[in-house]
C-alpha cells in the first residue's frame, strides 16, 4: 500500500521507504481479542451550541457555524455526541476509562490532523490523541474535550531492499509485522497484535525482539508529525534532530505522529516461543531458575516467568489446564530453535512441566499468540472494553526478598489479578546510552509488571485500590516505571523515572508545546505551566 505523501513540509514526498514476553502474553484467556466497537456512521445535525472543555477544565460553547466549517474541512468523519457513530468512535480498550470528548475526529491523513490541532489549539479545547487505543491511562480519550482519532490512518510500505517500513499512524503491531514478515523481516514491536504503533513507539517500545535490536523506538530511522503549532515537521537524526530525540521516549508529549518510519531485520524462518505451566507451589522455583538463566543468556534468548490464571469467564483452558493459578516460564529465541532448546536445557531441573507450550513456529504466529501445532490457549490480544489496571517498575537484578514479596502477595491476591511477572531487559536496549534518546531507564535489565483486568466497572474504585496495595509491597524494590503501562504519573514520578533527561524533555516541550496542548500523557509539563 501507497502512503500518500504529506502535505505542508514544502512538497516534500516522502515516498520510498518484540513486552515483555509479560503478564499481558501470559494470561491464559479464550476469550477472541475483538474490537468491540465498529466503525463509525453518517454524522447529524449540529446543535446551536456545543458545550466542551478547555485545556484548565473550564467549560466553554463552540459555535455551530465553527463546528460545519471544521468538519467541511475534512476528509474523515467528526462526530459530536448526538452522532450516530459516536458511541464506537469514543470508545478506548480500558474500560474503566468511560469517557465522553465534545468531539471525536477520525482523521483520514495528515491534512485531517493539522486541521484538528490547529481546532483544538485555537479554541483552547482539552485535546487527546488516539491511534490504536490501547492506553492503560485511558489517555487517548477525555471527557468535554476533542479526540484526534488517527486510527483509520492505515498505509504501510515496506521496501525490503533498504530494510526500512513506513507506516501511518493509526496501524495497529499486527498490521505491521504482518507485511514486514512477508519479506522476512520485522522490527521490534510489542507482543499483543491489536495495540498501536504510535503510542507503543513513543513510549519506548518492549516485546520478543529487545534483547536482540532494542526497543521500538530505537529503531526508528525518522518520523512525521505535526506540532502544537499546526506545522508538519519531519524528525530524524538529521532533520529536527532534538525533536527526533524527544519522540523517542517521551511519549505524545510534542505532537501527534502522522508517519513512522523504521529499520528492519531478518527474522526466522523459525523462531522459539511460548510458555511452559508449572504448579504455583513451584512460583520460589521458577523464579529463581528465571535468574539463574537470565544471567547467561545470550541476546538471543529473552525470558520471562509469572503468575497465570486460568478461570472461568475470560479464564477458560481448552487445552486441559483446570481453572486454578499457575506459574509460567515463558521463552523467546531469535535464530535457530533447536539452538534455544539447548539453552533452555537448565530448566528440565524443575520437573516436568503441567504443560509444555514452547514450540518451534514463525515469529508471526509467535507474534499473533499462535502456539504451534498445539490447542490454542493464549489468544493474540485481550478484548477491549473491560476493565484494567497496570504496574511495573524497572530492576538492576532479582532480589532474593522480592521474589518472597511477590509470592506471599500473590497467596492472597483476588481472581482479577491476572498476572505478575519478571520479564528480562538488557540486551541491545542496554547498549543504547541513557542520553541518547528520551528513554532513560537503560540498566533496567528486568521489568516487574503486574496485571489486572475484571468485567463489573462497579468494582473499578475497589479493585484499583485493592492492586495498588498489592502493588505497595513491590514498588520499593524497583527503579523507575514503564510510562506506557501505567496509570499514574505524577511530576515527581516522572522527573525521577526521566533521570536526567528531564530537562532536556521541559527545554523541548517548551520548543515545541508551550501551551501543553498535548497534556493528555505522562505529561512534561513545559516552564510555563511547572
Ligand atoms: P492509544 O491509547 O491510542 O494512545 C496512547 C497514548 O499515546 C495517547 O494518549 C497519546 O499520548 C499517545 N499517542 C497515540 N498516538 C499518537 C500519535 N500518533 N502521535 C502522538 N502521540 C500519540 N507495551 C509494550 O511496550 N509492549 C507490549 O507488549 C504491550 N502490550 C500491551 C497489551 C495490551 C492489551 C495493552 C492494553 C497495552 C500494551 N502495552 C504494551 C502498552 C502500550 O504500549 C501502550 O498502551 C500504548 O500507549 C498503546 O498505544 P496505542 O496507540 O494503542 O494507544
Amino acid at each position: 500500500m501507497n502512503i500518500p505523501a504529506p502535505t505542508g513540509r514544502g512538497g516534500r514526498n516522502i515516498g520510498r521507504r518484540d513486552f515483555v514476553r509479560s503478564s499481558l502474553a501470559s494470561v491464559v484467556t479464550a476469550v477472541p481479542a475483538s474490537r468491540l466497537w465498529a466503525d463509525a456512521a453518517s454524522p447529524g445535525a449540529i446543535p446551536d451550541t456545543v458545550a466542551a472543555v478547555d485545556l484548565s477544565g473550564k467549560s466553554i460553547s463552540l459555535t455551530a457555524a465553527d463546528i460545519k466549517d471544521f468538519r467541511a474541512g475534512l476528509a474523515g468523519q467528526l462526530f459530536l455526541r448526538t452522532d450516530a457513530g459516536y458511541e464506537q468512535a469514543r470508545k478506548v480498550w480500558n474500560g474503566a476509562f468511560d469517557r465522553h470528548p465534545a468531539l471525536v475526529v477520525r482523521c483520514h491523513g495528515t491534512v485531517d490532523v493539522i486541521r484538528a490541532v490547529d481546532f483544538a489549539r485555537t479554541h483552547g479545547l482539552l485535546t487527546a490523541v488516539h491511534a490504536g487505543g490501547h492506553s492503560i491511562s485511558g489517555a487517548s480519550s477525555c471527557d468535554g474535550g476533542i479526540m484526534i482519532d488517527l486510527s483509520p490512518m492505515k498505509g504501510i510500505r515496506v521496501d525490503p531492499v533498504a530494510r526500512v517500513a513506513e507506516a501511518q499512524g493509526g496501524v495497529l503491531l499486527g498490521e505491521l509485522d504482518r507485511e514486514t514478515t512477508a519479506f522476512g523481516l520485522a522490527t521490534p514491536l510489542g507482543t499483543a497484535p491489536d495495540t498501536g504503533i504510535a503510542g507503543l513507539t513513543l513510549g519506548g517500545g518492549m516485546g520478543r525482539l529487545n534483547r536482540m535490536f532494542g526497543l521500538a523506538c530505537d529503531n526508528l530511522v525518522g518520523v512525521d508529525i505535526v506540532t502544537a503549532n499546526g506545522k508538519l515537521l519531519h524528525a530524524s537524526s538529521k532533520e529536527n534532530a532534538d525533536l527526533f530525540w524527544g519522540i523517542r521516549g517521551g511519549g505524545g508529549n510534542f505532537g501527534v505522529v502522522t508517519s513512522f518510519e523504521y529499520r528492519l531485520h531478518a527474522v526466522g524462518p523459525l523462531v522459539l516461543d511460548g510458555t511452559r505451566f508449572y504448579p504455583y507451589n513451584q512460583a520460589r522455583a521458577v523464579f529463581a531458575a528465571l535468574k539463574e538463566l537470565a544471567e547467561s543468556a545470550p541476546d538471543e534468548l529473552g525470558l520471562s516467568a509469572g503468575f497465570s490464571r486460568v478461570q472461568a469467564g475470560f479464564g477458560q483452558n481448552p487445552a486441559g489446564l483446570p481453572p486454578g493459578r499457575y506459574v509460567g516460564m515463558n521463552a523467546f529465541h531469535y535464530g535457530d530453535p533447536r539452538q534455544g532448546l539447548r539453552l533452555l536445557e537448565p530448566l528440565k531441573k524443575l520437573g516436568t512441566p503441567l504443560l509444555d507450550a514452547i514450540s518451534a513456529k514463525t515469529y508471526l504466529a509467535a507474534q499473533r499468540g499462535d502456539v504451534g501445532t498445539g490447542p490454542v490457549l493464549l489468544t493474540p490480544g485481550l478484548p477491549a472494553g473491560m476493565n484494567a489496571y497496570d504496574k511495573t517498575g524497572y530492576l538492576r537484578s532479582i532480589p532474593a526478598g522480592l521474589t518472597d514479596e511477590i509470592v506471599k502477595r500473590l497467596d492472597t491476591a483476588p481472581p482479577w489479578v491476572l498476572g505478575l511477572d519478571l520479564s528480562q531487559m538488557g540486551g541491545a536496549v542496554a547498549r543504547v546510552k541513557p542520553d541518547a534518546t528520551a528513554y532513560w531507564n537503560r540498566d533496567g535489565n528486568f521489568i516487574v509488571t503486574l496485571f489486572a483486568l475484571w468485567l463489573d466497572p462497579a468494582h473499578n474504585e475497589q479493585n484499583i485500590r485493592t492492586a495498588r496495595e498489592l502493588w505497595d509491597g513491590i514498588e520499593p524494590f524497583t527503579k523507575g516505571y514503564y510510562v506506557n503501562l501505567d496509570t499514574h504519573n505524577s511530576d515527581q514520578r516522572l522527573r525521577a523515572n526521566y533521570g536526567e533527561n528531564y530537562p532536556r524533555l521541559v527545554a523541548l516541550k517548551d520548543k515545541y508545546d508551550p501551551m501543553n496542548l498535548f497534556r493528555l500523557n505522562a505529561n512534561i509539563r513545559p516552564s510555563a505551566h511547572a
